[in-house]
C-alpha cells in the first residue's frame, strides 16, 4: 500500500470547487498538450478531465493529506472520501484494477518455468537459525529434501512429509520421501523424486512471500517451514547455483547460505 499512496498526490486548486484531485505521478501521458497551459506544466497526470492544471497548485502526497483530513483511508480503496474528486477517485481504483489484473496474468505465466530462494526455518526458533535453498523449477522434491535433511538432521527413520503453507497433518500436497512412500502403499500420495518445484508450483501458485511446510515425526508439534524470499529466472538460479560459496548441492539444486547459532 506504501507504495501505492507515494505514487499518487492531491492537488489543491485546481477545477474549482474545494475538492482535490488525484495526480498520478508516475503516468507518462501527454494530457497537458490537450489544455491551455501557463507556464511550466504541472507534473503526472490528473485522473479527471475536469477543470484545469496550473504549475502553481498546491500538491501533498496522498498519506499528508488524508491524515490532514483526518481521512480514514490506508489507500485508495472503497467509496472516495468527500475531500477528493469522486471522479478522480473512480478512475484512480480502475487503472490500479487493471494494473493488478495485468500483473496477475504475468505472474500465472511465469509460475512453472521460475526458479525459487528458499528460507527454511524451523518452527519456533526462527531467528537463531536459517537455510537458504536455490531450486530450479525442474528440481524434484527428492533432492529438495535431501538438503533439508542436511540442516535438519532427519534421516529415513524420520517420517516426514511436505504440504504448504501452515499445513500440518493435513498437507494437500501429500509428498512423501519415495521410501515413505513405497510402505505407505497409498496412492493418494505422491512420491518425492516425481514432482518437481514446478509441479508443487503449478498446484499452489508459488510466489515471493507464500510457504511450504515440512511435517515430521507426526507425533511431535515440531515442523519446518520455508518462505519463498526471491524468484528468479531459470539463468538467474544458474549463475547462483555456480557461485562458489555453496555449501551443499543437487544436480539442480544447493543451499547456498546459512546462519547457525
Ligand atoms: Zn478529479
Amino acid at each position: 500500500m506504501n507504495e501505492i499512496t507515494d505514487r499518487f498526490l492531491i492537488e489543491i486548486g485546481s477545477g474549482g470547487g474545494t475538492v482535490g484531485h488525484i495526480i498520478d505521478i508516475d503516468a507518462t501521458g501527454s494530457e497537458t498538450n490537450s489544455h491551455l497551459s501557463l507556464g511550466p506544466s504541472a507534473p503526472g497526470e490528473k485522473m479527471c478531465e475536469r477543470g484545469y492544471r496550473h504549475h502553481r497548485f498546491q500538491r501533498v502526497p496522498f498519506r499528508t493529506f488524508v491524515e490532514y483530513h483526518e481521512i480514514e483511508k490506508a489507500g485508495i480503496e472503497g467509496n472516495a472520501p468527500e475531500e477528493i474528486c469522486s471522479y478522480c477517485w473512480s478512475n484512480t481504483l480502475n487503472a490500479l484494477e487493471k494494473e493488478q489484473e495485468r500483473a496477475d496474468e504475468d505472474v500465472s505465466e511465469r509460475i512453472g518455468t521460475v526458479g525459487y530462494r528458499l528460507r527454511w526455518k524451523q518452527k519456533g526458533r526462527a531467528r537463531d537459525e536459517w537455510y537458504d535453498i536455490m531450486v530450479r523449477p525442474e528440481t524434484t522434491m527428492a533432492e529438495l529434501d535431501k538438503l533439508v535433511c542436511r540442516f535438519t538432521t532427519l534421516n529415513d527413520l524420520h517420517l516426514r512429509m511436505y504440504g504448504l503453507e501452515e499445513e500440518y497433518l493435513d498437507s494437500s500436497l501429500n509428498i512423501l520421501p519415495d521410501h515413505q512412500y513405497e510402505q505407505a502403499g497409498d496412492r493418494s500420495y505422491a512420491r518425492a523424486s516425481e514432482m518437481t518445484i514446478a509441479d508443487v508450483s503449478d498446484r499452489a501458485s508459488l510466489w515471493e512471500g507464500d510457504r511450504l511446510s515440512m511435517a515430521y515425526d507426526f507425533g511431535t508439534p515440531s515442523h519446518y517451514y520455508c518462505i519463498v524470499k526471491d524468484v528468479y529466472e531459470s539463468e538467474a538460479v544458474n549463475e547462483r547455483l555456480n557461485e562458489s560459496n555453496i555449501i551443499a548441492s543437487t544436480d539442480t539444486a544447493a543451499i547456498t547460505k546459512e546462519k547457525r547459532p
